[in-house]
């Protein structure tokens, strides 16, 4: 049976309004075809392969560039009956589109909320430290334009989360980086630099790090800081991504980031002339599994070299990690990542572990802790709450009084019903995250 994978879909390659120093994709631009964006021919058959490709009831397309929202409103109203044409029966479709915000406005928000689209808008903190890099081609600063795009998504209640990248310039910031997030939005994911110059090639030799790419262990810090605050304050009321997926891991669920996951290689990427790529992060001629005008995608993700590429994430890790306490959590990260040397001198080990594992270190007894609370019943927010006080929360049974305070008991109130981060796309099956 086929194995369902994930696809990424670039419809206007690597083409963008901006031009974001840290960017790892804008400088493909000159290296793809000619056209600007996919044709129609190859956008159709991206997503009738994909579709029938994918044995779920739930399949989702995920949109990024570039910037994406430069096909404009009526291009996606195209794309959006094309996958209504090839919808199998029963099949429920996700749309998630990842833009910098800058181009949205009225008839965008329209869209977006009429075809319930879930837009990732990103944000690298307040002012000065967002527009530290994210400029426009004309060298002018964004900031004002992300947050007026942000006001716009919420009047037309459009659901979004906000991401958020970790540079040089913003991990010494946590505290006010959250902040700023926080008043901007619930659903946070963070996504570290790590850029190596010249031409990131991973075939290529490594190189001194960009000015711009997050040292490893301010990553650790800036990830420490917020975990400290997001406990104490904000659980089941601000959703951060990374956190949420690690209580799934203690919970002995898959990770939800491909980084964090034993191997990868289900995420794929469709370029603009309908290449398919192992993954976003490594869209080079070394990684190019064949085009979708001549073969089925789903016949490009079995290819045993992609599985190849999976797997290693696995099979290639260094003692170092194989003998960590945090394996489970973090199986040697993003392999792209993995050009530093352990402390035995042996090579493959990520560019982020010490940052990885002073925030592992840090968090780990709580990350088991809101776990244990959620397998008997117990909200992550209760367990926040008790934690450090020496009292247990207590097991809520399902004919006892709900925590929400509604009075009914709680098979009848919060505990009815299974929380979905439809971000995230976890589900946790009691309670759990969401504070009432
Ligand atoms: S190579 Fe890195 S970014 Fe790509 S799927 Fe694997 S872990 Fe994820
Ligand atoms: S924390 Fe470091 S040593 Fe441990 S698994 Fe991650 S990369 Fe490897």
């Amino acid at each position: 049976m086929q194995q369902p994978f994930h696809l990424m879909i670039k419809p206007t390659g690597a083409t963008c309004n901006l031009d974001c120093t840290y960017c790892y994709y804008v400088h493909k631009e000159s290296q793809t075809p000619p056209a600007w964006r996919m044709s129609d021919e190859v956008l159709e058959t991206l997503i009738r392969q994909y579709l029938a490709a994918q044995p779920g009831p739930e399949v989702t397309f995920a949109w990024q560039g570039g910037e994406p929202t430069l096909l404009g409103v009526p291009a996606f109203r195209k794309i959006l009956a094309v996958r209504e044409h090839y919808r199998q029966p029963g099949q429920r479709v996700v749309n998630t589109i990842q833009t910098n915000g800058t181009l949205l406005d009225e008839a965008w928000a329209v869209f977006l909320k009429e075809n319930h689209i879930l837009v990732g808008i990103s944000l690298d903190g307040p002012g000065d430290l967002h527009d530290q890099y994210r400029v426009d081609k004309g060298g002018k600063t964004t900031y004002a334009r992300v947050i007026q795009a942000i006001e716009l998504l919420r009047s037309h209640a459009v659901e979004y989360n906000i991401l958020c990248t970790v540079n040089r310039a913003n991990a010494e910031h946590a505290e006010r980086v959250y902040v700023e997030l926080i008043r901007h939005g619930q659903h946070l994911q963070f996504i570290p630099i790590v850029e190596r110059a010249g031409d990131p090639d991973p075939a290529w030799p490594a190189g001194a790090m960009t000015a711009w790419s997050v040292d490893p262990q301010a990553y650790g810090r800036f990830l420490s800081t917020i975990f400290d605050r997001w406990f104490a304050h904000d659980i089941g009321r601000i959703h951060v991504q990374l956190f949420e997926g690690q209580i799934g891991v203690s919970l002995s669920q898959p990770a939800g980031l491909c980084v964090f996951a034993e191997t990868c290689g289900d995420a794929v990427v469709a370029e603009r002339d309908g290449s398919i790529y192992s993954c976003d992060h490594y869209v080079y001629d070394t990684f190019l599994l064949g085009n979708v005008r001549s073969e089925n995608v789903s016949d490009l993700v079995a290819k045993p070299v992609q599985r190849h590429f999976g797997n290693a994430k696995r099979e290639s890790l260094p003692q170092q990690c194989r003998s960590c306490r945090h394996l489970h959590r973090c199986w040697g990260e993003c392999p792209k990542h993995r050009f530093a040397e352990t402390a035995a001198g042996e090579p493959g080990l990520s560019y982020l572990c010490g940052g990885y594992y002073h925030f592992f270190e840090h968090t780990a007894a709580r990350l088991d802790a809101l776990a244990t609370g959620i397998g008997h019943g117990i909200p992550a927010w209760e367990t926040a709450r008790r934690w450090g006080t020496g009292v247990s929360p207590r097991a809520v049974g399902p004919n006892d009084p709900c925590l929400c305070g509604s009075g009914k008991k709680r098979k009848k109130c919060c505990g009815s019903t299974s929380f979905r981060n439809p971000f995230w796309s976890r589900r946790f099956s009691v309670e759990n995250i969401a504070r009432p």
